[in-house]
C-alpha cells in the first residue's frame, strides 16, 4: 500500500517579514519573539555598519565586504540580496539546523530574498507589513534617529519598489496600532502552525492511530 501522507521533510513553521525600512519590522518582530518563546530569529549577515544600540551577533552578524563575499562564494548564505546598498544573507547552515530540529523561525528579509527562500520551501510565510502612510513611514524614520538624511531619503525612494512586491505576500499586517498588528502577527503564526503538512508531521502517533 502507498502511504498517503509522506511526513514533509520540515515540520517547522518559517515566516518572512518583508516591509519597507520603517514600517515596525523590527519592533513588531521583537515583541512576537518575546511573547513566543517557541520562535528564533534568523540572524542575517550584513555589510552595513551598526546603528548605535545594535550589536554583533543579535540584531545582525555584521561584516566586511570581502568576508560577505567570501561566504557568498562558499555557498554560506541560503539567499543573500543588495539593499539599499549594502549586502544582507541568510545563513545556510543555520536555517537548515533549523529546519531538521522542526523549529519555528522568523525572518526579517527583503523582497528579493522572500522570492528566493519561497523557491527553496515553499511551506514559508510570506507577511507583508504595511505602514498606515508614506507620510508615517517618513515620521516613523526620522523619529528612530538612527540615520542620517541622505540614508532616509534612499529608504523612503525604495520603499514604493519593496510595496510594489506586497501582492506577492499571503498575508498583510497593517502597522497602524502596534497591539493590533502585534495581535494579526499571533494569528498568522498560530495558523501557520496548524497548516496540515506541520501539523500532520508533528502528530505521527494520531495518524497511526487514525489510521490514515
Ligand atoms: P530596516 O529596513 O530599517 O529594518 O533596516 P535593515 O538595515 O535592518 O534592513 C535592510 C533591508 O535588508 C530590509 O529590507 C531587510 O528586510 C533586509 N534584510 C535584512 N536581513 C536580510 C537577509 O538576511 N536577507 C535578505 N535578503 N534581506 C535582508
Ligand atoms: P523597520 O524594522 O521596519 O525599519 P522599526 O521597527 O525600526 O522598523 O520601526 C521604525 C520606528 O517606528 C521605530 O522608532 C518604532 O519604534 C516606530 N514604530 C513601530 N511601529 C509603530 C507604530 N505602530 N506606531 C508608531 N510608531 C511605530
Ligand atoms: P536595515 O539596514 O534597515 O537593518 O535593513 C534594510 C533592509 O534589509 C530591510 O528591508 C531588511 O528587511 C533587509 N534585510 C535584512 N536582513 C536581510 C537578509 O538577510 N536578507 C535580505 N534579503 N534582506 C535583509
Amino acid at each position: 500500500m502507498t502511504k498517503a501522507n509522506p511526513t514533509p521533510a520540515y515540520q517547522g513553521s518559517m515566516l518572512m517579514i518583508v516591509a519597507p525600512s520603517g514600517a515596525g519590522k523590527s519592533s513588531l518582530v521583537d515583541a512576537l519573539l518575546q511573547a513566543d518563546a517557541g520562535l528564533t530569529l534568523s540572524l542575517s549577515t550584513t555589510t552595513r555598519s551598526p546603528r548605535s544600540g545594535e550589536v554583533d551577533g543579535k540584531n545582525y552578524r555584521f561584516v566586511s565586504k570581502e568576508e560577505f563575499l567570501r561566504e557568498k562564494e562558499q555557498g554560506h548564505f541560503l539567499e543573500w540580496a543588495e539593499v539599499h546598498g549594502h549586502f544582507y544573507g541568510t545563513s545556510k547552515p543555520w536555517i537548515e539546523s533549523q529546519m531538521q530540529a522542526g523549529s519555528d523561525v522568523v525572518l526579517e528579509i527583503d523582497w528579493q530574498g522572500a522570492q528566493q527562500i519561497r523557491k527553496l520551501i515553499p511551506s514559508a510565510q510570506w507577511i507583508f507589513i504595511f505602514p498606515p502612510s508614506i507620510e508615517a513611514l517618513e515620521e516613523r524614520l526620522r523619529k528612530r534617529g538612527q540615520d542620517d538624511e541622505a540614508t532616509i531619503a534612499r529608504r523612503l525612494a525604495a520603499a514604493h519598489v519593496e510595496l510594489l512586491h506586497a501582492h506577492e505576500a499571503d498575508y498583510i499586517v497593517v502597522n497602524d496600532s502596534f497591539d493590533q498588528a502585534l495581535v494579526d502577527l499571533k494569528h498568522i503564526l498560530a495558523a501557520s502552525r496548524l497548516r496540515s503538512g506541520p501539523a500532520m508531521a508533528r502528530n505521527p502517533a494520531l495518524l497511526r492511530r487514525l489510521g490514515v
